[in-house]
């Protein structure tokens, strides 16, 4: 199972590549697939897609439309 998604149109802060950044929904950690650039995330970004964690749950909870 995939536990990583990328942020689509994000852009490295540290790079400044684009759509390079991914989210690991295991420990809510951002980095950049080019550089070393990592970084903590709130969950707000859970909600893009489902992944597989309890996290995802509370988003479900509270669906944002
Ligand atoms: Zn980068």
């Amino acid at each position: 199972m995939k536990m990583v998604q990328f942020i689509a149109g994000a852009t490295c802060p540290s790079c400044s590549a684009k759509d390079t950044i991914a989210i690991n929904a295991e420990n809510n950690l951002i980095y950049c697939v080019k550089c070393e650039f990592t970084e903590e995330r709130p969950k707000e970004i859970n909600n893009k897609k489902q992944s597989i964690n309890v996290i995802n749950i509370q988003d479900y909870k509270n669906p944002k439309s």
